[in-house]
């Protein structure tokens, strides 16, 4: 995805470079942030408070999942609402004041078994004295035949991004959470009609959304209903259904299919490395600390319960803390050790 952001710098620092043996220069970092969403800008901002130049590597999903949401009303201090990218660029900024830099660089591979850190991306390799982990989720698929192959041509999971295509359109939304719902009314602004496809008869979805979803006259509901196929020639002309309770199969004509089923964790790079729950989430303690020593993480992609940006916000301020007290502290007790060795020498 390309993202244009206004007033952001791409910056890569070049300080501290170190020749490796194969001739690759490796940069030297104290801190490195990997993900640019709301815990990895906080943990920017608090760490370049802290003084530690903090390296935020983006990839190339600026802002997190937080950044696909047309309108955020929960966060603190924006009675009127905010928007989902709007939020992040600001963090972002906020960051950057005090001293992080941002880097659009996609991580490829994380050594956390050897010290410093190995950080790897396309072009580059880095050393890392403490890393926190802030890469969030992605999507959930269905997994039904049509979905893959329509991406992009009627199936989406991000109304913020492809609702426009939709003006006077028909759109399935399938899921029944939050994120159904709020997306579902974001693209009521273009469709004619919305139809929200949910395997039962109970939403997951706060009870505003509920009510405001239920209020909308370009909202369907359509229960205890799961896609088994998304249907097309070039693009979306509908999908296959069946009622779970009769079994009953149908066809509803649709122009696109929005999908939010639920998230999956972001953890591929550390699997093997740091303890991971059977689902995939970082398991950190209450100072956001991961199995490794130094290795943090913060967001959602250690958070299967909240999952709010505020949250994900705070844990990356606690992650920053820990990571600057665990880097004084290794700091200091190594300059103990280079005095006893000196001493040592010396007598
Ligand atoms: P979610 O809360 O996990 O909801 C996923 C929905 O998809 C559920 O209704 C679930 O059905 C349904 N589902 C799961 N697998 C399915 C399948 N294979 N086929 C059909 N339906 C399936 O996910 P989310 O809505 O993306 O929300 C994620 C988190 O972000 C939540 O914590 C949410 O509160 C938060 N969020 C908050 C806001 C907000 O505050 N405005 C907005 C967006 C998201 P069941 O209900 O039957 O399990």
């Amino acid at each position: 995805m390309e993202v244009g952001v206004s007033g952001i710098s791409l910056s890569l620092n070049l300080s501290g470079l170190r020749q490796q043996d194969d001739d690759e220069e490796v940069m030297e970092r104290d801190l490195i942030i990997i993900g640019g969403g709301p815990a990895g800008f906080t943990a920017g901002l608090y760490a370049g408070r802290a003084q530690l130049k903090p390296l935020v590597m983006v990839g190339q999903a600026f802002g997190g999942q937080a950044a696909t949401t047309s309108e955020m009303e929960n966060y603190p201090g924006f009675p009127d609402g905010i928007g989902g990218m709007a939020l992040a660029e600001q963090m972002a900024n906020h960051a950057i004041r005090f001293g992080a830099e941002i880097a659009y660089e996609e991580v490829t591979s994380v050594d956390l078994k050897t010290y410093p850190f190995v950080v790897k991306t396309y072009g580059a390799t880095y050393h890392a004295k403490a890393i926190i982990i802030c890469t969030g989720t992605k999507p959930r698929y269905l997994g039904v035949p049509g979905e893959k192959k329509f991406i992009g041509r009627g199936v989406s999971f991000c109304a913020t991004c492809d609702g426009y295509f939709y003006q006077d359109k028909t759109v399935v939304v399938v899921g029944g959470g939050d994120s159904a719902l709020d997306e579902g009314l974001y693209l009521t602004r273009f469709a004619k009609e919305v139809i929200i496809v949910h395997r039962r008869d109970k939403l997951r979805a706060g009870a505003i959304l509920q009510q405001r979803a239920m209020a909308n006259d370009k909202i369907r509901f359509v229960w205890n209903t799961v896609i088994d196929e998304v249907l097309g020639d070039n693009t979306v002309t509908g999908v296959r259904v069946h009622d779970v309770k009769t079994g009953e199969e149908s066809v509803m004509d649709a122009d696109g299919v929005f999908i939010y089923v639920g998230l999956t964790p972001n953890t591929q790079l550390f699997e093997g490395q740091i303890d991971l729950t059977p689902e995939g989430y970082i398991i950190t303690d209450k100072r956001q600390r991961t199995s490794a020593p130094g290795v943090y993480a913060a967001g959602d992609v250690q958070d299967p319960y909240f999952r709010q940006v505020v949250v994900a916000a705070g844990a990356g301020a606690a992650a920053a803390i820990e990571a600057e007290r665990w880097l004084a502290e290794k700091a200091f007790e190594e300059r103990e050790a280079q005095v006893e060795t000196e001493q040592r020498g010396a007598s």
